[in-house]
């Protein structure tokens, strides 16, 4: 029998695509508009632009040293200290010092209200593993407030939109020595795109959405980290996923399990008891709540791993002791959003459990937001090499404006200095439709089972606690579920809004991903931030120190270690004495 033929395929073309339209993405439509307003320029996205990622779901803030007292080189050291000196330290310094003028931006320029001191300064509140106050916020709106503000500059301009459209493949040259577009399902109909564009830049957001308890939004599922690897690009620090210790636990029936209960709870004094009803943090560290994420996650899957659980499995916070009154006052978004779910934030104990939040991994890139592969460029949770072995809360929104910003611009700049179009290699096309057909030609299958199998061995093997042992079985189970993938079947139906399709693309690229992160957790064979080996619980030499590079070649993953460079400042030493 011969196979149908594939699909035929729409081409269109602009001078920049930018893929997402998170915080990265609509600064850097933004930044290429001003410096190029001729430019046609294109952000496509997987939902509604301004509606989705997870720049809108910011609660806590954005990090700047704005106020006196405070520096950048404070703000650099903090970032590299939380970083466990893993992180590229000529980003960190582009991101500390490139957001002074990235958040005079957001207010002057976009518009953005920020809460304020009584003497009209702007307020900056106190975050964890952070020397100063320097988080800026709204309330606990932040990513919505920057987000509107965003999007309305970018409506305001001429700048296209492709709104629910989902890339599927970056497509190079036919001799793979640039980028010549990207591929992509308008899932309003389902048909093919082809973009074809002079510069394209990666800002989907990362998002690791395979673990069991999760916080990112549901339209993210690793798609461009996905893509970058399929296209050979380097990723680094892919070991690195940062849990956040107090997700919402509010059963198996709400996708408000694993939504994020904010850190100043604890940061005010909340306790964290078990199912015994013991406060059990001061066991594990003499902070006690107030210690960083990593080990209050730590702590809190330990009590879990030992049964000492509450009834749908986790722990406790209590925050009554402080007076219900004054939290009701101090976190009325918490206490809605527990009440919502039926637990009593201000006057009982809301069950909690730690929650993925966020990758430090991603593609290499370098200050400028260029990747290896030309007319390719990258920004936002998409990248790696920022934040090292472990974000500090309120630099994700501060390194997607940054970088973005910085993309928009060093896009601009390229299109006019050597950006052709370039011709796509068509077997290339014709090969990423196929693979996306390939799940309406098989039998219908239950993809939800291959989800809760990828949920649960995520979280009990490479998640928070590792070995070699557990990762080995992480990295077998994921082959199974990519082999029962490919096994699976999707309704062969009107294609528009199909969503069974894409959650299977959706599923296919999390193993992907997965993968990545359980090869890199096994090689790092030491501890460090977001990354915990029972079996190599030391932090290892930090003048020594290197990162992990993967690289997909083939079916196989090629994995590199690369010593990390100092640049600025050597471990033992600070910045802060000749600031
Ligand atoms: C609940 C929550 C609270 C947070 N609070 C804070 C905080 O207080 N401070 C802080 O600094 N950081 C915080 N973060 C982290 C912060 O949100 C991220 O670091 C940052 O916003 C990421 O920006 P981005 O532009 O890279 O990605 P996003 O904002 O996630 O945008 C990604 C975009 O890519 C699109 N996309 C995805 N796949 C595709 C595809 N295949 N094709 C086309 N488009 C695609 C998405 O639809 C989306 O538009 C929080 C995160 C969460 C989840």
């Amino acid at each position: 029998m011969t196979a149908p033929p594939l699909p035929a395929v729409r081409h269109v073309q602009t001078d920049i695509l930018i893929l997402g339209s998170g915080g990265a993405g609509l600064f850097a439509a933004l930044h290429a508009h001003q410096r190029a307003p001729d430019l046609k320029i294109t952000v496509a996205v997987k939902g509604l632009l301004g509606k989705c990622g997870c720049t809108r779901m910011v609660q806590g803030g954005y990090n700047v040293a704005l106020a006196a007292g405070d520096s950048v080189e404070r703000h650099f050291m903090d970032t590299i200290d939380g970083s466990k000196w893993l992180a590229d330290q000529d980003l960190a310094w582009t991101l500390v010092s490139t957001a002074v003028e990235r958040v005079r931006e957001l207010e002057n320029e976009l518009g953005c209200f920020f809460d304020r001191n009584p003497d009209g300064s702007i307020h900056q509140k106190a975050f964890a593993g952070q020397t100063f106050d320097r988080t800026v916020h709204k309330g606990d709106l932040t990513g919505i407030e920057i987000i509107n503000r965003l999007a309305e500059q970018v409506w305001a301009r001429g700048i296209d939109r492709l709104e629910e459209h989902r890339a599927i493949e970056l497509v190079k040259t036919p001799g793979g020595d640039a980028l010549a577009g990207v591929l992509m399902i308008d899932m309003r109909s389902g048909g093919y795109v082809f973009v074809q564009a002079r510069a394209v830049l990666l800002a989907t957001g990362g998002g690791p959405t395979m673990y069991k308890y999760h916080t990112p939004s549901g339209d993210k599922s690793c798609d461009g980290l996905a893509m970058a690897l399929r296209a050979g690009l380097p990723l680094r620090d892919m070991e690195m996923v940062q849990f956040h210790p107090t997700g919402l636990l509010a059963g198996s029936g709400t996708r408000m399990t694993g939504t994020v209960l904010e850190e100043g709870l604890r940061g005010a004094g909340g306790w964290l008891l078990n199912g015994a009803g013991d406060r059990f943090m001061s066991r594990y560290d003499e902070r006690a709540e107030r210690a960083t994420r990593d080990i209050v996650s730590r702590s809190i899957y330990r009590e879990m791993r030992d049964g000492r659980t509450t009834p749908n499995g986790g722990v406790w916070i209590q925050m009554h002791h402080l007076g219900a009154d004054a939290v009701r006052r101090q976190f009325k978004g918490m206490v809605e959003r527990c009440a919502d779910c039926g637990f009593d934030l201000a006057g009982g104990r809301v069950e909690v459990v730690p929650t993925a939040h966020y990758m430090m991994g991603g593609v290499v890139f370098s200050p400028d937001a260029r990747t290896p592969l030309p007319a390719l460029f990258a920004a936002g949770e998409d990248t790696g090499g920022v934040h090292g072995a472990n974000r500090l809360g309120g630099n994700g929104v501060a390194n997607s404006t940054v970088f973005g910003g910085i993309a928009g611009d060093t896009m601009a700049d390229w299109v006019r200095r050597e950006g052709a179009f370039r011709a796509p290699d068509a077997d290339a096309i014709a090969a990423a439709v196929a693979r996306a057909e390939a799940p309406f030609a098989l039998p219908r299958g239950d993809l939800e089972s291959v989800r809760e199998a990828l949920y649960d061995s995520m979280w009990a093997d490479v998640g928070i606690l590792r070995t070699a042992g557990s990762l080995q079985r992480g990295l077998q189970r994921l082959d199974e579920l990519d082999a029962q993938l490919s096994r699976t079947g999707v309704a062969d139906a009107d294609r528009a809004f199909h969503m069974g399709w894409h959650d299977w693309l959706n599923l296919k690229n999390l193993v992907a991903v997965s993968r990545v992160i359980a090869v890199s957790a096994l090689a790092r064979e030491d501890s460090r931030g977001a990354h915990f080996r029972e079996d190599f619980p030391d932090t290892g030499a930090l003048d020594t120190s290197h990162y992990i590079v993967v690289r997909q070649r083939g079916d196989a993953l090629d994995l590199a270690r690369e010593p990390v460079r100092f640049t600025r400042v050597t471990p033992g030493q600070t910045l802060l004495a000749a600031a």
